[in-house]
């Protein structure tokens, strides 16, 4: 007989933290009930008396993806999460404890492990859009340099309107050039970090990032450092 193999941290998310019956649980997974408890047992989870969590996860309107979302990723405080989802904070302290979310303060307790589903989720959520440093695709360098068109503009001009890319130097031909992040941190709009690419170069680029960024770290200080210091004088290079 085939064994129903359940991912534990799965169980764990729907059973303890959402508070999924598990009836419920069976049935997103279309196996039966008896299945769902005969895992929970396996796996150590600690059943619920029936109903109570139910009854909490309906009053309250924040999920663990959510909680872990504002509280730990965005690093909002408990107040600021209470006043989003407009209950008390003492309910967002429960739900902390309850979806077994570290508290900020005192950070991880010694031999404290994330789950594999909130490491996963960690790691997810620091991934393009989701990264709290994107800002919606709005870039702040450190000290204050935004990267926007008079900045690209800037960056184009100081590279001649050229692709930087020494066996390439395609020049721009009515249709502006992209102005790539050597080390693709969107946030790190220091001219240094900043170069023209034509619209080919700067695709090839989304691939062997660590090709390209040893590539650029290599070749940027030659390709148009000269040109830098006429366009940015303040810069520090
Ligand atoms: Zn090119």
């Amino acid at each position: 007989m085939r064994k129903i193999i359940i991912n534990r941290d799965f169980l764990i998310k729907k059973y303890s933290n959402e508070n999924k019956s598990a009836n419920d649980v069976a049935g997103m997974l279309g196996i039966n009930e008896q299945t769902v408890r005969r895992r929970l047992v396996e796996f150590n989870i600690p059943r619920r008396r029936g109903g109570a969590g139910l009854k909490s996860s309906r009053k309250i309107n924040i999920d663990c993806n959510q909680l872990f979302q504002a509280y730990s990723i965005e690093k909002k405080t408990v107040r600021e999460v209470a006043r989003i989802v407009k209950v008390s904070e003492d309910t967002i302290h429960q739900r902390l404890r309850e979806f077994n979310i570290p508290r900020r303060k005192t950070g991880l307790q010694k031999g404290q492990k994330l789950s594999l589903f909130h490491r996963q989720q960690m790691s997810n959520s620091k991934k393009g859009s989701n990264n709290p440093q994107w800002q919606g695709g709005v870039s702040y360098e450190p000290y204050g340099i935004e990267f926007n068109k008079e900045l690209k503009e800037q960056i184009r001009k100081r590279d001649g309107y050229a692709c930087q890319i020494l066996d390439c130097k395609k020049r721009e031909n009515g249709r502006k050039f992209p102005v790539h992040h050597c080390d693709y941190n969107k946030k790190n709009n220091h001219p240094e970090n900043l170069i023209t690419l034509c619209h080919s170069c700067h695709s090839k680029t989304n691939m062997n990032r660590n090709y390209w960024q040893e590539y650029f770290k290599d070749n940027l200080r030659n390709i148009s450092k000269t040109n830098l210091i006429q366009e940015f004088p303040d810069a520090k290079v």
